[in-house]
């Protein structure tokens, strides 16, 4: 336990309502600090090393960029993520979220090598571009299997996802840009920080084409109508997988959907699908699936291992960002797969870090706020055991069948980030949700209450009836997913405290992080 009850010293003294780092580096005895400190410079040395060569794009970047800037405090992320933890648990994390900043790096040299507004008449970016699909942030990569030959970058990932979840200021900016163009401040700030950074052409220009979804939520499909408008002479996809994901009927429709995309790309870059390439990257996805299954399988026990933000970030960018086509990240999760099955066996046998309560995260998270689960551990004992944003699809696709491999695509796309449980009705949002608790164990569930999203907003009063029903305690946090001044990160803890104090009658762990000022900080 990080607090001392002895000296009153606790890990809110790290936080500094004036300054955005924490105040100094956690002491977690010589081991684990020696551990901690490595990776820290390790993760500046591999950026170093990757954008080193690259100095005079980034230099340029960070002049035209203001989401680039961000980058820079990559180290500070991880920090909020791993304060508090020691030995394993300090080790998964670092591991899981190497893996995702090894990949953003990659990708942000990628822009920097191919940049029109960076490279000038560089004829070696033009002809990298000319190799490159651009996606759409909630769009998942995975199309990208069967075209061993192309590259592809996610501009609305790199220039406002990520960005949005390393500095909680981020996307700010952005916002206010949009607004005075006149959008009304109550849409969702994820589409209104994509159409901000399109209004400030702030978008890197990286690609031939562009390959977007449909989000059906208002803002989502605004923010498609707008970037059709800014991407002037680029060719737009537009990925549609069905809502109802649950009827057969639709499954047909779906694949036709793929069908045409994959030919869309065929045409605009000149290239063929290769089912060769598709079956080997299959199997890679397949791996990575069951790396995950692996970890909720452990994680449904008496001894959860891989927990919080550690488990649902590396998911979703490994399958959003990544399209389970990192073998970096492949190499991360087999690794950290067969740590967490010896850190089990250990605490099974002696009985030990038993979390004193068990939740599980539902609903669209704040990206200014991801380490909210760990704080909600190391304040009062309650451990997120699995997080909706780890639950994209998991079921594996069938390798060597090819229309039965299309289905299993679709069905990835269906699966994707805020598709089928945040907009996928009643039976995939509410009635998945207590399918997961009965799985996972659990009686809390820490709903985000995202004040600019209808579509969770909209069943509000039919979440409480049913979790009364069950005993299950709802813990409802409210949030602005990319915009911290509607309500803030204290504002957040807040609604938390109130809940464990006033139901579960219950003391903190650690009372110096029950309220502190983090305002300023990334
Ligand atoms: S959080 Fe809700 S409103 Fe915002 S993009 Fe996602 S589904 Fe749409």
């Amino acid at each position: 336990m990080a607090y001392d009850p002895k000296t009153g010293k606790g890990l809110g003294r790290f936080y500094d309502a004036d300054h955005r780092a924490f105040k100094f580096r956690e002491w977690k005895g010589l081991k684990d600090t020696l551990y901690d400190y490595g990776r820290w410079m390790y993760l500046y040395c591999f950026m170093a090393a990757k954008l080193g060569p690259y100095a005079p794009q980034m230099v340029k970047g960070m002049l035209r960029y203001r989401w680039l800037v961000p980058y820079l405090t990559a180290a500070n992320m991880v920090d909020r993520h791993t304060i508090g933890q020691r030995g394993k648990e300090l080790q998964y994390s670092h591991k899981q979220f190497f893996s995702v900043l090894h990949h953003s790096v990659i990708k942000v040299k990628e822009i920097m090598q191919r940049d029109a507004n960076l490279n000038g008449n560089s004829k070696k970016a033009e002809a990298l571009r000319n190799n490159t699909v651009m996606f759409d942030e909630m769009t998942p990569s995975l199309i990208m299997m069967g075209f061993p030959t192309l590259d592809w970058i996610d501009i609305a990932m790199m220039s406002v996802g990520m960005p949005s979840e390393v500095d909680q200021n981020s996307c700010v900016y952005y916002i206010d840009a949009i607004e005075h163009f006149g959008l009304a401040p109550d849409v969702c700030p994820e589409p209104a920080t994509e159409c901000g950074v399109a209004v400030t052409d702030d978008y890197p220009r990286v690609g031939k084409c562009y390959v977007t979804s449909s989000m059906p939520c208002d803002g989502a499909v605004q923010q498609t109508a707008l970037m059709t408008r800014y991407l002037k002479g680029v060719d737009i996809f537009q990925i549609t997988p069905p809502q109802r994901i649950n009827e057969p009927e639709v499954q047909e429709y779906a694949v036709k959907n793929l069908k045409k995309a994959i030919k869309f790309i065929e045409d605009e870059m000149g290239v063929k699908w290769d089912w060769d390439a598709f079956w080997k990257n299959a199997e890679m996805y397949n791996q990575m699936a069951e790396c995950m299954i692996e970890k909720w399988d452990v994680n449904a026990t008496d001894y959860p291992q891989v927990c919080g933000a550690a488990l649902a970030l590396q998911r979703e960018f490994e399958f959003m960002g990544a399209a389970c086509m990192d073998k970096y990240m492949l190499k991360t999760d087999l690794e950290v797969t067969k740590m967490m099955h010896k850190g089990y066996e250990h605490d099974s046998k002696l009985g030990v870090n038993k979390p004193k309560y068990r939740c599980i995260v539902w609903a669209c998270p704040a990206h200014y706020y991801t380490n909210f689960a760990n704080w909600a551990d190391l304040c009062w004992g309650v451990r997120c055991v699995n997080d909706m944003e780890a639950m994209l699809s998991y079921l594996p696709i069938t390798i060597g069948d090819k229309e039965q491999a299309l289905k299993d695509l679709a069905r990835c796309y269906e699966r994707m980030m805020m598709r089928s449980h945040t907009n996928g009705g009643y039976v995939n949002l509410l009635d998945e949700l207590w399918k997961m608790c009965d799985r996972f164990n659990v009686n809390i569930v820490i709903m985000y209450d995202h004040v600019s999203c209808r579509n969770v907003g909209g069943l509000h009063g039919l979440f409480e009836d049913e979790a009364r029903k069950r005993g299950i305690h709802l813990i409802w946090v409210p949030h602005d997913v990319m915009d911290p001044r509607t309500v803030s990160r204290r504002e957040m803890r807040d609604a938390f405290n109130k809940y464990m104090i006033n139901v579960f009658r219950e003391e903190p762990l650690d009372p110096t992080l029950l309220d502190y000022e983090d305002n300023l900080s990334w």
